[in-house]
């Protein structure tokens, strides 16, 4: 995901009552503002729960007991194989389960206080959608689009979302998931 630009305020909530259809784990490999993280996650709980699908950050224990948990690894940087603009990328099917690498300054560094964890949770629900989709593609609108405009950015604050095709694709991801 390429970045570039700003955004607005952050947006909380979660679906109550029902199990997780996800488990997600978060390892911090970086010097990170934990608060800012943890405002991110509320931000990716948020989005996927417009989707209709209900994920929870989980303990590292509780991932270990989870063959079909997803980790979110933030790291600093990214390798110098990686342009500038990319912010994130995923392995869907690593030896130790998907993972997936968070380049946390380069997240950050467009980005306040205000903005940043918009932009890392957006970030987060790219990447997750890619590891639940199962396959190599990107939308032409919504959150899986391939590079984010100005205007993406600004949507950040209420309205950028899986786009309907993407929420699709999620369900048939995580049933497959679950048959396995
Ligand atoms: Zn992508």
């Amino acid at each position: 995901m390429k970045s570039y630009c700003l955004c607005g305020a952050i947006l909380m909530a979660a679906m109550g009552g029902r199990a997780a259809d996800l488990t997600v784990c978060l390892e911090t490999r970086a010097l990170v503002n934990h608060f800012m993280i943890e405002r991110a996650k509320l931000v990716t709980v948020k989005i996927f729960s417009d989707a209709g699908l209900r994920i929870e950050w989980g303990t590292r224990a509780r991932c270990a007991n989870d063959p079909r948990a997803i980790y979110v690894e933030i790291d600093t940087d990214g390798p110098a194989r990686y342009e500038a603009g990319v912010l994130a990328y995923a392995l869907p099917y690593g030896e130790l389960g998907a993972r997936i690498h968070v380049f946390y300054e380069r997240v950050t560094k467009y980005h306040g206080e205000r903005t940043a964890p918009l932009v890392l949770g957006h970030v987060m629900a790219h990447e997750i959608g890619h590891v639940l989709e199962g396959v190599v593609r990107h939308s032409e609108r919504g959150l899986m689009k391939a590079m984010w405009t100005a205007r993406d950015y600004f949507e950040m604050e209420n309205t950028l979302r899986f786009a309907p095709e993407d929420v699709t694709l999620l369900q048939l991801g995580l049933k497959t998931r679950a048959a396995r």
